[in-house]
């Protein structure tokens, strides 16, 4: 089958689309809501953005797929089988967009519309691409910070020969979280008080690899769940007192290391061979190759997927899609009419 997923729970409206015969992403564009300098997002802003380039990602997502298979004209909607879209968690007014393009879409080519949860899909994109069957997830982003394990059950007999021999799914259990404020929301948060002309976490990245100096800040793990709100402030207190660079990297140690601790418990509770790092902040390599090196010392796998998929994007939205439907058949589906989104969807909830 070939599925059409949007994403849109917060900067980025992306629409891919998946084909589940190829096992391949035939087509992932997006737009990308960037903040001016020293503001963060204001939810009915990046909304506009959304409503505005949405429909000529769409379009684009429909000729890459047609060029992908050298088709020499854009992929038609009779080739569609389905229509995904993230319904939570996120920004109310972006997550309106996105469903509401989702149903009208689904409404007027008569195909399926499917409710998908964001977090879920990160982690279907990095198990999908490391070929990993039951892993330990650490989902990194910028409003969500989580340790997850999910289910693996067999899939049911009949179906064709490109449904998988089993699922990966719920019931998830967060087995760790954040007390306070997302990984990625502190990268840009501190990214902000810098002062810097793009403020956004992946400049930090970027300065925390120049520094060499570690400086001492609050570091907090309870059990498996961490929080960093005392490290942002102490860390904003610096500002113009430490080295920036030294800064960066230290702030970014002391985060990395809190994960690393409390992932590591989870894996050794769980027994777990398998670990994926996934969402935007697993693009960082600093924090993956931190996470490999902990797996590694217990004997598991640890892996990511591309960037593409990292980064919120309509790819994973669509791959999860497929995956539901082959889970759930016609119950993955809801009418155009009972479209619905929820900012506050946590994975535990996912059915
Ligand atoms: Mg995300």
């Amino acid at each position: 089958m070939r599925v059409l997923g949007i994403e849109s729970t917060a900067h980025t409206f992306g629409v891919g689309i998946y084909d589940s015969v190829q096992d391949k992403i035939l087509a992932n564009p997006k737009a990308f809501y960037k903040s001016p300098p020293g503001q963060g997002m204001i939810p009915v802003v990046v909304a506009e953005h959304h409503r505005q380039l949405g429909d000529g990602v769409i379009k684009q997502a429909l000729e890459q797929a047609g060029q992908t298979l050298g088709e020499g004209r854009p992929l038609s909607w009779n080739s569609i089988d389905a229509i995904s879209y993230a319904a939570g968690p996120g920004l109310g007014p972006c997550l309106q967009v996105g469903a509401s393009a989702a149903a009208f879409l689904a409404g007027l080519h008569s195909k399926p519309l499917i409710p998908v949860h964001h977090g879920h899909a990160h982690i279907e994109a990095a198990r999908w691409q490391m070929k990993f069957s039951d892993p330990l997830a650490l989902y990194v982003s910028g409003g969500n910070t989580q340790i997850i394990t999910g289910t693996k059950t067999k899939r049911p007999a009949g179906g064709g020969p490109s449904r998988p021999s089993s699922f990966f799914g719920p019931p998830f259990v967060v087995l760790g979280e954040t007390l306070d404020i997302g990984i990625g929301n502190l990268f840009d948060s501190f990214a902000r008080s810098l002062k810097l002309e793009f403020a956004h976490g992946s400049v930090v990245a970027k300065m925390a690899a120049e520094g060499k100096n570690y400086h001492e800040l609050p570091y907090t793990v309870k059990g498996m769940n961490f929080a960093f709100s005392g490290l942002s402030t102490s860390a904003a207190k610096l500002v113009g007192k430490v080295e920036a660079n030294d800064l960066c990297y230290s702030l970014m140690e002391t985060a990395f290391s809190e994960l690393c601790e409390a992932s590591e418990r989870a894996l050794l509770m769980t027994n777990k061979d398998e670990v994926v790092v996934c969402g935007g902040v697993a693009q960082n390599p600093v924090l993956l190759s931190k996470m490999k090196q902990m797996a590694e010392t217990h004997g598991a796998r640890c892996g990511t997927c591309e960037n593409q998929y990292n980064a919120d994007n309509g790819g994973m939205i669509a791959l999860l899609g497929a995956r539901e439907w082959e889970r759930k058949g016609k119950a993955a589906a809801i009418a155009p009419e009972k479209m619905w989104y929820e900012q506050k969807w946590r994975i535990d909830q996912v059915e």
